[in-house]
């Protein structure tokens, strides 16, 4: 597959290229040239096949020729080993668990997939180090997706006291091809950091630098995966639906641009809706029709928080930048922090399933427009509750336990390089690390 950039002013790039890339030089975001259609047998099939089977006959299309046929199934069978199950929850509603990766959220399949998709293009004898800055999930999903991964370094800048516990022990406690670097400042700071490391001569010259960050192709593109998958198990179990609705807790919508695009391979969900907390840029936009982005606020739903979310211009690209044609299949929803909490302890008590606060948004947005739409209707729930420990407790007032998943990272020692807001400092960790590495 050829990529182009959304602003059209940069050239071209294969696969491999896109990925190793990450961003065009023109800021836009990489684009396919053509969007596939899947065929009618596959779509009959889709109820039987297995998560690595899907991946796939959704994927090929766009790593060929670049990832050889038995590369990409080798890969698809590495990345997609757990359950992604769909698991209803009331009448015409169901819950997509999508955090039953080693990190609990949905961000392990798309840095799983990037891992293995570098370390394949990667030439042997010249070490990638992935930089990239966190507020939490992010780092977590990267550092897990690529640890031991060959001849890649991985370096997490996070901003110190600002992630929690949990998500702090996912990334600080592997040792391995992976370094943390705690910052003495904010998110943006470490951003800033890393978008200054990548216009660094010295530092290119150096080490080849990547970015894992969620506009990366080989993160965006594996999230089709499950889309299909869903409904795969959403016509077992309900064979005769034909009109399904998918709410996308969203942030940089990623999630919800991979959505729309298994929709163009062929996948007939009707219509989706953009569910997001107060940070309500693409809802107010679906309103008005005026794209405003602000800075982000801060909410119980924190990997929401984004102000400028960077995966938009895909989701216009995917309607040739039409809005009327947009309107016609997403729709937007936002919520305060207090509805949420109300719905997390209500869904709890009445129903026994326990949402985390992104879920929840998800949830209430399919609420508010399964009603008057008469569909089928399925949110994502995007991280595992016990993520934000805390904050569920304080809603339902009991203590939760943690998966295995979590608990294994518990007893380990914290080991993380902590440095001011300085780029001459993280510049001679980098080098530190490369040249230890090397
Ligand atoms: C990252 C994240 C989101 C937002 O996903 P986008 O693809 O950025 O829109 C939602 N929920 C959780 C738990 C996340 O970690």
């Amino acid at each position: 597959m050829i990529f182009y950039s959304t602003n059209r002013q940069s050239p071209d790039m294969s696969f491999s290229q896109a990925v190793i890339k990450g961003l065009p030089q023109d800021k836009g975001l990489f684009f396919p040239k053509q969007i596939p259609v899947l065929p009618a047998s596959f779509f009959e099939a889709l109820p039987n096949l297995s998560l690595p089977e899907i991946a796939y006959e959704v994927l090929s299309p766009y790593t060929a020729p670049d990832l050889e046929v038995e590369q990409l199934k080798t890969i698809c069978e590495e990345v997609f080993t757990f359950p992604i199950p769909l698991v209803p929850l009331q009448d015409g509603i169901a819950a997509l668990e999508l955090f039953h990766g080693p990190t609990c959220a949905f961000k392990d399949v798309g840095a799983r997939f990037m891992s293995r998709c570098l370390q394949a293009f990667s030439k042997s004898g010249s070490p990638v180090t992935v930089l990239v800055a966190t507020s939490g999930d992010t780092g977590s999903a990267v550092a897990n997706g690529f640890l031991g991964v060959a001849n890649i370094e991985v370096v997490i800048l996070y901003p110190e006291g600002g992630v929690s516990d949990i998500q702090e022990m996912q990334f600080t406690t592997l040792g391995q091809n992976i370094t943390a670097i705690a910052v003495r400042g904010t998110f943006d700071d470490c951003q800033s950091l890393v978008k200054r490391a990548f216009s660094d001569e010295e530092l290119s010259k150096e080490m080849q630098l990547s970015s894992a960050n969620s506009i990366n192709v080989a993160r965006w593109l594996p999230q089709m995966v499950y889309y299909f998958h869903a409904w795969g198990q959403w016509k077992r179990q309900n064979p005769d639906a034909t009109d399904i609705t998918f709410a996308v807790p969203s942030g940089n919508f990623g999630n919800l641009a991979a959505g729309l695009l298994a929709r163009q391979m062929g996948l007939p969900i009707a219509r989706f809706v953009a569910a997001t907390n107060r940070n309500k840029i693409v809802p107010e936009y679906l309103e008005s029709g005026v794209y405003t982005p602000a800075p982000s606020v801060a909410t119980i739903a924190n990997a929401m928080d984004v102000g400028a979310p960077n995966n938009f211009p895909r989701i216009l690209e995917l309607f040739g930048n039409d809005y009327d044609s947009l309107l016609q299949v997403v729709k937007g929803f936002w919520t305060e922090d207090e509805p949420v909490r109300e719905v997390i302890r209500e869904v709890n008590q009445e129903q026994n399933y326990l949402m985390d606060p992104h879920g929840a948004i998800g949830y209430m947005a399919l609420k508010k427009y399964l009603p008057e739409q008469k569909t089928a209707g399925i949110f994502l729930e995007t991280a595992h509750p016990a993520k934000f420990k805390q904050t569920i407790e304080d809603i339902i007032g009991t203590k939760l336990a943690l998966p295995e998943q979590l608990q294994a990272f518990l007893n380990k020692p914290k080991q993380s390089i902590s440095i001011n807001n300085d780029f001459s400092e993280m510049a001679s960790v980098l080098k530190e690390q490369h040249r230890v590495k090397a």
